[in-house]
């Protein structure tokens, strides 16, 4: 048994903000995988729950005209990356997610549990900071939208307002389309681990493919949030595919990581890590791109 207060379960969206209002201290259930797991530590033991499983309304991927990728927030890991439209346009978030935790935490796990929790090993994370993903929060005054660079608020902290979900996640189309990305995982095991290092490259080649239009380059657990490696991203864009740009990036994203120690591993096995998974994603990535790394 679990030791909660009241439950209140929403059936749709103006409900749950409605019972966000009348109940400002409930803590907002999707899968529960985090939230059950603090009730049993203890950690949120007694708390009232406001339920929002039932909403199906925000559940499935979409798609709009202009090309965007809507995600809402219910949707669980499993179905990410069983969508057609994911599969088709941004394979990378696939796979990301597919490396969570086990069968069952994939079939139960929402990406709006996996991004509201403020995590910075959150599988999702790095791959949606390297697409520029918007998260849509909807509260008392209608939805507002949010770059999730700046949802991250500090470690377990989120811009998730009083009275407020979130929605949806909105992968807008100049983040993935013409682009290729790739996401790497470091941890001690295969399976059921979070990560101690995660990095996600997006890349954009010229037309030719012989050089970088763009280049995108996240990671969790490099900080205390999320984080993106803007100034070595300015840097490169327009460089030749060398192995020279290749060493480039993995020098230039050490200057921006502040890994700390961990009982998971020590900074400066973080610090190696972050060059090397940067270096690597990148040359995956530019290789699903079409593209070829030269001397
Ligand atoms: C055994 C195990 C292994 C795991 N392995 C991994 C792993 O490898 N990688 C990884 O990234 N994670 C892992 N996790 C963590 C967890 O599965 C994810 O963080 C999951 O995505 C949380 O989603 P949920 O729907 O279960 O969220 P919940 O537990 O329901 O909620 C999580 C937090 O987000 C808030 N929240 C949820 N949805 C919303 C919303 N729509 N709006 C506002 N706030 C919201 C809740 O209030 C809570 O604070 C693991 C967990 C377990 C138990």
């Amino acid at each position: 048994m679990f030791d909660t207060g009241m439950i209140y379960e929403a059936k749709s969206v103006p409900e749950a903000v409605q019972m966000r209002l009348a109940h400002p201290d409930a803590v907002i259930l999707a899968g529960g995988t985090d939230v059950l797991i603090q009730i049993r530590s203890g950690k949120l033991a007694g708390r009232e729950l406001i339920s929002i499983h039932g909403i199906d309304a925000l559940r499935g991927v979409r798609q709009e005209e202009d090309g965007t990728i809507v995600i809402g927030s219910l949707t669980t890991f499993a179905h990410i990356s069983s969508s057609p439209i994911i599969q088709e346009h941004l394979r990378v978030l696939g796979e990301a997610v597919s490396l969570v935790g086990g069968p069952q935490i994939r079939a139960a796990g929402t990406i709006g549990g996996n991004t509201c929790n403020g995590v910075t090993s959150a599988d999702s994370a790095s791959t949606l900071l390297a697409h520029d993903a918007v998260c849509e929060l909807t509260g008392p005054q209608g939805a507002r939208q949010v770059p999730i660079e700046q949802f991250y608020l500090g470690p377990g902290r989120t811009d998730v307002r009083p009275g407020e979900i979130q929605t949806a996640i909105r992968i807008p189309a100049a983040s993935w389309k013409g682009c290729q990305g790739h996401y790497i995982k470091y941890g001690m095991r295969g399976a059921m681990e979070i990560a101690t290092i995660g990095c996600s490259v997006n890349v954009k080649l010229t037309e030719d493919r012989m050089h970088l239009d763009g280049v995108r380059i996240a990671f969790g657990v490099a900080g205390p949030v999320p984080m993106r490696a803007h100034r070595t991203e300015e840097v490169m864009r327009g460089a030749a595919l060398t192995a020279e740009t290749v060493r480039r990036i993995g020098s230039g994203v050490l200057e921006e990581v502040h890994p700390r120690d961990s009982w998971r591993a020590p900074k400066d096995m973080r610090l190696h890590l972050c060059r090397q998974m940067a270096e690597d994603a990148f040359v995956e990535a530019v290789k699903r791109s079409g593209g070829e790394i030269r001397e």
